[in-house]
């Protein structure tokens, strides 16, 4: 079996984090290396690798991480507005295998992203 993922030992309390929102189907915390004044990530608690291996029914997952997103941005105050980005495999720049969200705010975004 593949080693845990460090999102995985998160989940399974071998890491502390600050959980700053939990539910029955994902949490989220601050990034480690924050992007911006705000940088959380969202992840599932069930172990999906990336948004390259979904499934048909993982669509309501999906939809419920990105209404979290929504509700952490209202909860840090991100009325100018802010970004979402999953980074999907390799050409992605995903580092950690287990499907997460960055919700990144409170200043400007450019684009295109790197
Ligand atoms: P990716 O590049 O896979 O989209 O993003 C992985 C993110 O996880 C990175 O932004 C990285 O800073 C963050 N990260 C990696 N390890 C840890 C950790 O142990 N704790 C926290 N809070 N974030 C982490």
């Amino acid at each position: 079996m593949a080693d845990k993922t460090i999102f995985k030992r998160i989940l399974d309390r071998e890491i502390p984090v600050d959980l700053i929102y939990e539910d029955d189907r994902c949490v989220a915390f601050r990034d480690v290396n924050p992007q911006a004044p705000v940088h959380l990530l969202v992840i599932p608690r069930q172990e999906i690798p990336s948004l390259l291996e979904v499934q048909p029914q993982d669509e309501p997952l999906l939809g419920h991480l990105l209404y979290i997103c929504h509700h952490l941005a209202a909860e840090f105050g991100l009325a100018e507005g802010f970004r979402v980005v999953i980074n999907a495999g390799p050409n992605g720049g995903q580092t950690v295998n287990h499907l997460h969200l960055h919700v990144l705010g409170q200043r400007a975004m450019d684009w295109p992203p790197g």
